[in-house]
């Protein structure tokens, strides 16, 4: 029998193989008494393996530096950084000292603490560096051991990569003429592993709960990176449905080259805007605004999470000054801060809720602590005098609080004028519909806004009564349900009605099943992880806006999910095989 377990969708891209067990060396270590007057040859053994590791690393991301961005190869200088600090050095020696133990106890102890101190900072960069801590003393302990840490491989056959975690050395080890992907128990969408498989093109599920327990190696398994569903022991139905996916997916890939720099036109002309989500400034890095039309959501949330405090108003200017630099004049959407519900602060406590994403969230907490509001909207004012910044609330249940924050808005470009402080006195102003019960009062509250963002991912959860975090009723959770077709589609129409922009910013405007829907209802304009462009292009570029509003209306009219998945695989599948036979140009041949 299948099972679906739910981790982090980490990298894009569909793998199906074995899934092969593989295990750091740190666990299993030989042990024995050192004399005081042994020390000094231990600290030798040390300082040889500290060179050998060295000089491995820097072989790999030399080897690596194609594939790589450079800040993405940045992750082996930090590593090489911690393998030369001479206090990591001098706390091994005093160590062997101390307890009379041999260097490759002393590294597992050192290495211990310095993880767990990282381990309890506020700041997720910091927290990741106990990654890189543990990784160095995996390879000095290999090199110690005269180890050569052997390929991971499946002898030859392709697999998928389990393990508790993936660290940067692993990638200097993998069989990658077979690997197709990795899943992990432990980790983030940003932690290095992750960060790392999407540079490398390698689909990736981390966070995945008792993994290495529940899922024995061996196991035929189903890595759906996009979603971060990983489905062990496949029917013989899903394994067809991926196996199709992954076909349409290798084509996709070979072609995005082609499109990266075509306009998102549909085939009768129809200009389609495609913009970025951006979840804090570590993505301005890799962003290539010149291929976006800008930044339809930038998370703000992100960068307040991974501090200790609360930014202060001069730290918030300059991280929305950066975020506009990075999209060359095109638009960027800064969105309030969304904390709250799954996306907790740590220095803002909030009391233990039932229903957390019921609760005290987003816009909610920031009209309780108006400090919060009014320094983030005067930052955002402040860095828009520098091109075109826009405004955007999130988790909106009522006009009033639309009202009150354009009160805020306007309070505080007056204080701005008054004291000479430039800002865009155009700055545009816009709400998230999230909350379904903001659909049907969109026509009183659209005139006081000047744009709406449909942010699916909590509207289909709240639509659909199913939490997008439980696993247990991940299933349940299907944007595709013609109840929610009917919503999107009232929802563009009240903005049709008084020529206001509206645009979808959930993940669904990234996934290219949903665009023919989506441009056939009168959506224009289309917010996404970047990494999702291109499919979405080619998808838009191989359809009329006739034959989507054909499609829309006949998936509305659809009584079940699964009916309205088939008819849009369907067509979807079949332009996907008319685009990889013929070419982008030749879509509608
Ligand atoms: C959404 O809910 O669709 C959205 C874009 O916001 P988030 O995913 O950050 O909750
Ligand atoms: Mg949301």
């Amino acid at each position: 029998m299948s099972r679906k377990l739910k981790g982090i969708a980490a990298a894009p891209g569909i793998a199906i193989a074995p899934l092969v067990h593989f295990h750091g060396t740190l666990d299993s270590i030989p042990t024995w008494k050192v004399a005081p007057e042994g020390v000094d040859a231990e600290g030798r053994r040390l300082d040889e393996a500290i060179a050998a590791v060295g000089r491995s690393i820097v072989a790999l991301r030399r080897e690596l530096a194609d594939a790589l961005s450079n800040h993405d190869a940045r992750i082996y200088d930090a590593q090489v950084s911690i393998l030369n600090d001479p206090t990591f050095r001098r706390d091994a020696v005093r160590e062997m000292t101390l307890h009379g133990c041999n260097v490759e106890v002393a590294l597992q102890r050192v290495v211990e603490r310095y993880e767990a101190v990282f381990q309890n900072m506020a700041e997720a960069p910091m927290r990741e560096r106990a990654a890189d801590v543990r990784d160095v003393g995996r390879q000095l302990v290999a090199a110690l051991m005269a180890k050569d840490r052997s390929k991971y491989t499946a002898h030859g056959r392709d697999y998928l990569f389990a393990a508790d975690e993936f660290l940067p050395s692993d990638a200097g080890i993998l069989d990658r003429a077979h690997l197709r992907g990795i899943v992990t128990a432990h980790g983030g969408k940003y932690s290095h592993g992750a960060i790392l498989a999407r540079s490398l093109g390698i689909p990736a599920v981390v966070g995945v709960d008792d993994l290495m327990s529940k899922v024995p190696s061996g196991t035929t398994v189903v890595l759906d990176g996009n979603s971060g569903v990983v489905i062990v022991d496949p029917s013989a139905e899903e394994l067809a449905q991926y196996q199709l996916r992954l076909r349409e997916q290798r084509g996709i890939d070979s072609r995005v080259a082609e499109v990266r720099f075509q306009p998102a036109v549909t085939l009768d002309g129809c200009e389609v805007s495609l913009f970025a989500n951006v979840e804090g400034v570590r993505d301005l890095e890799t962003l290539e605004a010149e291929v976006i039309s800008g930044i339809g959501l930038f998370r703000t949330e992100f960068a307040f999470m991974e501090r200790r405090q609360f930014p202060t108003e001069e730290e918030q200017v300059a991280m929305y000054r950066r975020a506009m630099a990075g999209s060359r004049g095109k638009p960027v959407t800064f969105r309030t801060l969304d904390v709250g519900g799954d996306k907790p602060l740590g220095y803002f406590r909030t009391p233990d809720e039932r229903n957390p994403v019921l609760g005290w969230r987003g816009l909610r907490l920031c009209l309780d602590w108006p400090d919060i509001l009014y320094t983030q909207l005067r930052a955002i004012l402040r860095a828009s005098a520098l091109g075109h910044a826009r405004i955007l609330l999130p988790m909106v249940t009522t006009r009033s609080e639309v009202v009150r924050c354009r009160q805020v808005v306007e309070q505080l470009r007056q204080d701005l004028r008054s004291t000479g402080e430039k800002f865009d006195e155009n700055i545009k102003f816009g709400i998230m519909v999230e909350v379904p019960v903001i659909v049907p009062v969109l026509p009183e509250i659209l005139p006081i806004v000047d744009f709406v963002s449909v942010g699916t991912n909590d509207l289909v959860q709240y639509l659909l009564a199913v939490d997008r975090d439980n696993q247990r009723v991940a299933k349940m959770y299907d944007p595709f349900h013609p109840g929610v077709l009917r919503v999107l589609d009232q929802i563009v129409r009240a903005t049709q009605a008084v020529n206001k922009p509206v645009s979808i910013c959930g993940e669904i405007a990234g996934d290219h099943y949903f665009t023919p829907l989506l441009l056939g209802m009168g959506y224009r304009e289309l917010s996404m992880a970047p990494v999702f462009l291109p499919r979405v292009k080619l998808t838009l570029r191989s359809f009329s806006i006739a034959e989507c509003q054909t499609l829309a209306q006949q998936a509305m009219a659809l009584d079940s999910t699964t009916a309205v998945r088939a008819l849009i695989s369907d067509q979807v599948r079949e332009r996907w095989s008319r685009f990889l036979k013929a070419g982008p140009e030749d879509a509608s041949a």
